[in-house]
């Protein structure tokens, strides 16, 4: 059962208190609880000892990454760009996982009302909400995220799993653009008319957006505005 300070961390993290963000604490926690992990603490977050693999950016990918202390900056959050609600902890050294998986059309019929879903066509999928309906879509969604801090077990559905060895983040050498004179990492370097450039001056990279990942992202830094 998720804790209330939990909770409170995962506010102050994501913003918000959600459905699924709850979720993603639940469902780490489950993960957490059945590997015999705790959160991710000074060893396990310098040496990468546990992963978490989330497959989507979400709500739920907050979640898991309070609970199980594994963040995109400590390389302990693994992103795979699959569009799913589940999460994967695996420990190094056995690559032994437990994945837990939620499924939408399971929650749906049992936490959210009829009215709740029209709100969330109207409010977010249509964006037709008035300000009345954001704030009542908010409470809602607040009450349905705090009521799935108890979530069952059997909501979910819970499988151990073996993981393919995942390498450690290597330490590149930087190369300094010959476009803006910044420092990029070597394997974010381009030859382009002979010059080496980095992605930023070069005009593309891959990015993560809402939609998930995306390559041949043109970089949105327009250059020459006032600050
Ligand atoms: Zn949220
Ligand atoms: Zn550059």
């Amino acid at each position: 059962m998720v804790d209330e300070a939990l909770i409170e961390r995962a506010r102050e993290f994501h913003g918000h208190i959600c459905p699924f963000s709850i979720l993603g604490l639940r469902a780490s926690e489950i993960a957490m609880n059945r590997l015999g992990v705790g959160k991710a603490g000074e060893a396990e977050t310098v040496g990468e000892e546990v992963l978490a693999m989330v497959e989507c950016n979400n709500c739920f990918a907050d979640g898991v990454q309070v609970a199980t202390g594994c963040t995109l900056g400590n390389n302990g959050l693994i992103y795979l760009d699959l569009g799913k609600n589940a999460v994967t902890l695996v420990r190094r050294g056995d690559w032994r996982g437990v994945r837990v998986y939620v499924d939408q059309d399971k929650l749906r019929s049992a936490y959210f009302s009829e009215e709740d879903l029209k709100l969330f066509e109207k409010v977010v999928k249509k964006r037709e909400g008035t300000g009345e309906d954001w704030e009542r879509l908010r409470n809602r969604w607040a009450e349905i995220g705090l009521s799935l801090m108890n979530a069952p077990e059997g909501l979910f559905k819970v499988e151990y799993v073996r993981v393919a060895e995942v390498e450690r983040a290597p330490v590149f050498e930087s190369v300094r653009c010959e476009g803006c004179g910044e420092l990029a990492m070597k394997t974010r370097i381009r030859e382009v008319d002979g010059k080496k450039l980095c992605l930023g001056c070069a005009g593309e990279c891959e990015a993560v957006i809402g939609r998930g990942i995306v390559s041949g992202f043109k970089v949105p830094l327009l250059r020459g505005g006032r600050s």
